[in-house]
């Protein structure tokens, strides 16, 4: 155990630009900040003003310095998932319909509209587990593209329910 924690102290004195960011130790910088400011513990609530170590005297848990978006921007993304989940929920629900009734299906039972409309909505499974693991890659992007991706499914939603009202 003790040799553990010299090794770890040598190596960070040695490369200390080698040691992740998470595993940096912070406590200098958490007690000072909390030396003369109210603030709760994220665990259970205790104030933790002019705490004294890097550890909740209430409930033990160790606490680390973060950094936190002042205001998360994922309004695009939602709306882009929500043009996305919406219609790949009903995706989900013929995948299923398809799989009850799998030897009597055909898509040449269906008219080619039909047939297309079920490729639509089962397309939107993947988009949507696509959107969902590239959160960050599209919170990235400018807030212009971020738009217009949002727009896409609804403009797609609008044309076809407006299809279907209309024939
Ligand atoms: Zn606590």
């Amino acid at each position: 155990m003790e040799s553990n924690e010299t090794t770890s102290r040598e190596s960070e004195s040695i490369s200390p630009a080698v040691s992740q960011p998470d595993s940096s130790p912070t406590p200098d910088l958490l007690l000072l900040f909390l030396r003369d400011r109210d603030y709760p513990c994220p665990g259970c609530g205790y104030n933790l003003r002019q705490l004294l170590s890097p550890k909740c005297p209430e409930c033990g848990q160790p606490l680390k310095l973060g950094v936190n978006l002042v205001d998360i921007r994922h309004g695009f993304w939602i709306t882009c998932l929500l043009g996305c989940s919406f219609p790949a929920g009903f995706g989900v629900i013929a995948l299923v319909v398809m799989a009850i009734y799998a030897s009597s299906f055909s898509f040449s039972n269906f008219e080619l509209s039909a047939a297309l409309w079920l490729l639509y909505l089962i397309g939107m499974i993947p988009a949507t587990v696509a959107l969902i693991l590239r959160r960050r890659a599209f919170v990235k992007l400018s807030r212009q593209a971020q738009a217009g991706l949002a727009v896409i499914p609804w403009v797609i939603i609008v044309v076809i329910l407006g299809m279907i009202f209309t024939s």
